[in-house]
């Protein structure tokens, strides 16, 4: 009798390292996302002849287990050191921001990192999960495109804090609660492109004062195609609106503003892209959570501090300690 796969809900970061150690140990996976391509918020976003990381900008690493993975990444390139020409903005002036710390970015894209890690994994794409039940020993997904799936022996669930509360608010309370604790806050992202070079002289600045928190050309990146695309930033508290056509056109003038404080010129052309769930500043560090009688868990950056590195390492802490029975 072949033995059940464990069902893990999302094809981000944490979700895919659960399922790369869970397949390690021969534990049988099928990873389900709504997306049509794995990575979550470490995405790229792209048109006709440009891309751009919309998410998650690069990364760095400090525990030892996800340094160890970086040097494997390097190894294999799928991932580089980045090394832009990084300022702060103060208000008034930009600073050099020297610093010595390494930032990594997935090659020639961010999302390449959530290709790599799905390589060889059961995914299964396009699927939203809506609704879980337990059923004796099994768990049963509903989704939005496939209705059913086959019965799974676990699952686990690795979507954004508010979105796991909700979806586990009737079949597990309490990890339900860990959820709902820890809020998440939105960020707009702008990908503003220019025909040509504006001519600034930093290639990515944290930026302390009014709309903005981040901007980087995302062309200084390596391997990225020659163009001149930035990428702005913009985090809200609480609701994000744009709603309405107007209102989204407001948000990206006031962008734009910001950016133009910065020296920049007006861009060419730009896309405003939402991420309704994007940081968890405020969550408490957990690590993952594995109820194993029910054999249902969550894992997620938002219980690891928030980052590429808290994902992945959110994800490989749940794996162990489904491993450990
Ligand atoms: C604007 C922004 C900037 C950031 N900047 C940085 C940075 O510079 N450095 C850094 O390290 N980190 C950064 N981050 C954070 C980083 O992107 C995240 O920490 C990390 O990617 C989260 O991975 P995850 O797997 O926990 O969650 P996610 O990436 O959110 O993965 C969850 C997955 O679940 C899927 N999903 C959701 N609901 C369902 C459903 N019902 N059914 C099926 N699938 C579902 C989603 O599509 C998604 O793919 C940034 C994030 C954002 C949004």
């Amino acid at each position: 009798m072949s033995v059940r796969p464990i069902a893990i809900i999302g094809a981000g970061i944490a979700g895919l390292s659960c399922a790369v150690r869970l397949r390690e140990a021969g534990v049988p996976v099928e990873v389900i996302e709504k997306s049509r391509s794995p990575g979550g918020r470490a995405g790229t976003c792209g048109g006709d002849g440009w891309q751009c990381d919309h998410g998650a900008q690069y990364f760095t690493a400090r525990d030892p287990d996800f340094v160890a993975e970086v040097e494997r990444w390097l190894e294999t390139g799928v991932v580089a050191t980045w090394t832009p020409r990084l300022a702060v903005f103060d208000g008034t002036r930009m600073h050099p921001r020297i610093s010595d710390e390494k930032r990594f970015v997935a090659r020639p894209r961010m999302s390449t990192l959530g290709r790599h890690l799905a390589a060889g994994l059961s995914l299964r794409e396009n699927t939203r999960v809506t609704a879980l039940a337990h059923d004796v020993e099994d768990w049963l997904l509903d989704t939005e495109e496939h209705g059913r799936l086959e019965p799974y022996s676990g699952v686990v669930v690795t979507v954004p804090a508010p979105q796991a509360s909700a979806m586990l608010a009737s079949v597990a309370s309490e990890l339900a609660q860990v959820a709902a604790d820890a809020p998440m806050h939105g960020c707009w992202a702008l990908i503003a492109r220019f025909d040509n070079d504006p001519r600034l002289d930093f290639d990515a600045a944290f930026v302390n004062h009014g709309a903005l928190s981040w901007v980087a050309r995302d062309s200084s990146k390596p391997d990225r195609p020659d163009g001149h695309t930035w990428l702005l930033h913009a985090p809200v508290e609480g609701d994000l609106g744009g709603e309405s056509e107007v209102e989204l056109a407001r948000i990206a003038t006031s962008m734009l503003r910001a950016f133009g404080d910065l020296g920049a010129p007006p861009p060419d052309d730009w896309v405003l892209h939402r991420w309704r769930f994007a940081h968890s500043p405020d969550a408490p560090v957990i690590g993952a959570q594995w109820d194993a009688d029910a054999r249902i868990g969550l894992a997620g950056d938002w219980l690891m501090g928030g980052r590429i590195e808290g994902a992945w390492l959110s994800g490989r802490k749940l794996a162990e300690h489904i491993l450990a029975g």
